[in-house]
């Protein structure tokens, strides 16, 4: 088959004669009708990622068809149009034990790598918890977003959001494929204001498309802005979605007496932040730093997925094959993309 491996940070092998994937007797094999370009990708093609030593069968967001069924599979059969997230939980482990899922000890260990292929091997554990099936009206490359909006799921999971607050204001930090999805979460959920700070105005125009109040450019002050859309209280809510320390320091400064914070974005490993004690302590400034997603929050995003006033055409920017995905990484830096959907079957596959 072919599929791409990221050789080393910057280089993109496009491989036409990888060994097919072989499930065993708990797992399966998909066809990748769509997989989606992200920006964990991004970050590993630029500089290298922990999570995944190069050379790495690379792309983790993906929804397809099943080609092959282990013997001992349950629930699934030949033909099911699947979307799944990319990591399952042991459910023996301490973490998993407590409802921490998203902290699981081994998640990583069988994390699914590879979307980038013309098939994907879907092992077991993360069939028994963690595959949906594809909504009719979805298209796959619409239900490739269940991994990242999984993400969204768990990070709202944890934030005091009052229902149909009309009074609440939301600031999200970024513009980019994370924070776009928190807008339409939050949206979804009934926040009442949502402002959107980013520096792309191709992404900020995207966001304005899919509801987004008020838009806030790189020539905005952002303070001031902020200040006077909520009459100089902040932000009730404010979500970092840039993995940048600049801005992970900059959350708290922006958030009304009383509110919180949820730091989103994964800085580079070893970086340090410093926050305003005097913030989060006399003005009760709330912090969370959530990652990854638990079973729970799967359901939850196939659940927003399956509803079919949901629009996520704006989310997918641009389509691709796999023979041009090293110009796809070159591009995609570049701010004119929210997600590329990379077709490993060819146009009209999906
Ligand atoms: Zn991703
Ligand atoms: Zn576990």
């Amino acid at each position: 088959m072919k599929r791409c491996i990221l050789q080393e940070p910057g280089l993109i092998i496009v491989e036409d004669d990888a060994p097919d994937p072989r499930p065993g007797p708990g797992d399966i094999v998909l066809e990748v009708r769509a997989a989606l370009t992200c920006g964990t990708d991004l970050k590993a093609w630029r500089r290298g990622h922990p999570r995944m030593p190069c050379p790495t069968p690379f792309g983790h967001e993906f929804a397809g068809r099943v080609v092959q069924v282990g013997a001992a599979v349950e629930g699934f059969a030949l033909d099911d149009e699947l979307m799944s997230a990319n990591t399952g939980p042991c459910n023996n482990c301490r973490y998993c034990q407590r409802g921490q899922q998203n902290l699981c000890e081994s998640l990583m260990d069988e994390m699914i790598l590879g979307a980038y292929s013309q098939y994907l091997l879907i092992t077991e554990r993360v069939l028994r918890s963690n595959v949906y099936r594809r909504p009719d009206h979805l298209p796959f490359e619409h239900a490739a977003l269940l991994e990242p909006l999984s993400t969204v799921c768990h990070g709202m999971s944890g934030v005091p959001l009052r229902d149909r607050d009309e009074s609440a204001t939301v600031l999200l930090l970024g513009a980019g494929p994370i924070a776009l999805l928190w807008l339409v979460a939050l949206k979804r959920a009934g926040a009442g204001r949502v402002v959107v700070a980013g520096r792309r105005p191709f992404r900020l125009e995207v966001a304005s498309r899919l509801g987004a109040d008020a838009v806030l450019g790189e020539d905005d002050d952002l303070e001031a802005s902020l200040a006077q859309l909520t009459g100089g209280r902040g932000a009730d809510l404010v979500v970092e979605c840039t993995g940048s320390i600049e801005v992970w320091e900059q959350a708290p400064q922006l958030a009304a007496r009383g509110g919180s914070v949820v730091l989103f974005g994964g800085c580079p490993a070893g970086s340090r932040v410093s926050l305003d004690s005097y913030r989060l302590h006399y003005d009760g400034v709330a912090i969370a730093s959530p990652f990854h997603f638990c079973p729970a929050d799967v359901e939850v995003a196939a659940g927003l997925l399956g509803d079919p006033s949901a629009n996520w055409s704006p989310f997918i920017t641009s389509t691709a094959s796999l023979d041009e995905l090293p110009a796809v990484f070159e591009n995609l830096g570049a701010g004119q993309q929210v997600k590329c959907a990379v077709l490993p079957h060819g146009p009209g596959s999906s």
